[in-house]
């Protein structure tokens, strides 16, 4: 596909739109009296509008993660890249995405706001992808597939010579969440971001970064992709002390911490299968693992009163009777399993 071919996808009002412009973009020196934007002068440490284009720290990212900075759009989370998805290319009421169940919850959530359909592909039972299941789903107005690997709350990773045949294939946008691609034997699709005009890769700063409170999430695409959302999105959409608080914690390596977490959620998908009332132990390439136990409810429950939250899946279609198990520290997923010792005892907590 061509830029062209990626224009023809955009909603007419949004290639046409005219965005607002600030003073900060139209003026960018650093020195001089500012008085364009009817701030406060008084310096406050916040009193100056910050960078609509976040120039400084996607410059921070740019080497981290391997692209152009002209590559990058950064949002409030990912959920503003998902919503700015339906609404660069959705036309309300008329066009539709792809998605597969069970999957993050936001495409959905989003799709509705936007009145947008969401046609579900469910994936197998062991959670795998049917290409040409979801390629089937597909139609004229299809606009975007939505595909998350690893998948929330599965935990696995799909194939990437499935992922690279949607891309080829489907003549749409095709969004990859890589949220946990941290903790991945898998590589990320941002090697191959120049190879496909129609891919969009969400990634985040709120997992494996430890910055969910700073609400940043990340979309790779090509330049063509990342200036329309950039002209849709609200000006100031990253605010300062986002930027500044981001460009400090990304000077230090989070390597180590995701080493933890991984040998942690081996040494907890190693134990969990012990367990008499565990069904099964999906393999995970995230920091969290999916289990299918004897009664999900019972269990959370007993969880809860022991002081221990986790995420009860039982009602998300293809995940009864699980429960997602996000991996602690070493010392939390040792209470986890204190816990579940006195539960196989029969000492259940009611
Ligand atoms: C947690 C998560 C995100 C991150 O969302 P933010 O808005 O960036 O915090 C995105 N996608 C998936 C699948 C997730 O599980």
């Amino acid at each position: 596909m061509k830029d062209k071919d990626i224009a023809a996808l955009v909603r007419p009002n949004i290639l046409s739109l005219a965005p607002y412009s600030t003073a900060r973009d139209e003026y960018k020196g650093k020195l001089g009296i500012f008085i364009d934007a009817n701030e406060s002068p008084y310096d406050t440490g916040w009193n100056r509008y910050p960078d609509p284009r976040q120039t400084a720290l996607k410059a921070k990212i740019a080497p981290i993660k391997g692209v152009a900075p002209s590559n990058i759009f950064l949002g409030n989370g990912s959920d503003e890249a998902i919503d700015l998805v339906y609404r660069v290319f959705c036309v309300p009421g008329r066009d539709n995405v792809v998605a597969i169940v069970p999957s993050y919850g936001m495409y959905t959530v989003s799709a509705a706001i936007n009145d947008v359909e969401v046609r579900e592909v469910a994936l197998g039972e062991d959670f795998s992808l049917d290409v040409e299941k979801l390629l089937a789903a597909t139609d004229a107005n299809t606009k975007a597939i939505f595909l998350c690997s690893p998948n929330n709350p599965s935990g696995n990773s799909f194939p990437r010579a499935q992922i690279e045949a949607v891309l080829t294939r489907f003549r749409g946008i095709v969004v990859v969440d890589e949220a946990y691609i941290d903790f991945s034997p898998e590589e990320s699709l941002l090697k191959v971001l120049g190879d496909y005009p129609n891919l969009l890769v969400l990634q985040t700063f709120s997992k494996a970064w430890g910055l969910a409170a700073l609400r940043l999430g990340l979309a790779f695409a090509s330049e063509f992709i990342i200036g329309i959302m950039s002209n849709v999105k609200y000006p100031y959409n990253i605010n300062e002390s986002t930027q500044r608080l981001a460009l400090e914690a990304l000077s230090s390596p989070i390597d180590e911490r995701v080493e933890e977490i991984k040998s942690e959620r081996e040494i907890l998908s190693g134990m969990l299968p012990g367990y008499s009332f565990v069904e099964k132990v999906y393999p995970s390439d995230a920091n969290f693992i999916l289990v299918k136990v004897r009664d999900a409810d019972e269990l959370y429950n007993h969880l809860i009163l022991d002081g221990i939250i986790v995420r009860n899946r039982t009602r998300v279609r293809g995940c009864a009777n699980c429960l997602r198990i996000t991996v602690g520290t070493k010392y939390e997923n040792i209470q986890l399993l204190k816990s579940l010792n006195e539960y196989e005892k029969g000492n259940i907590r009611r």
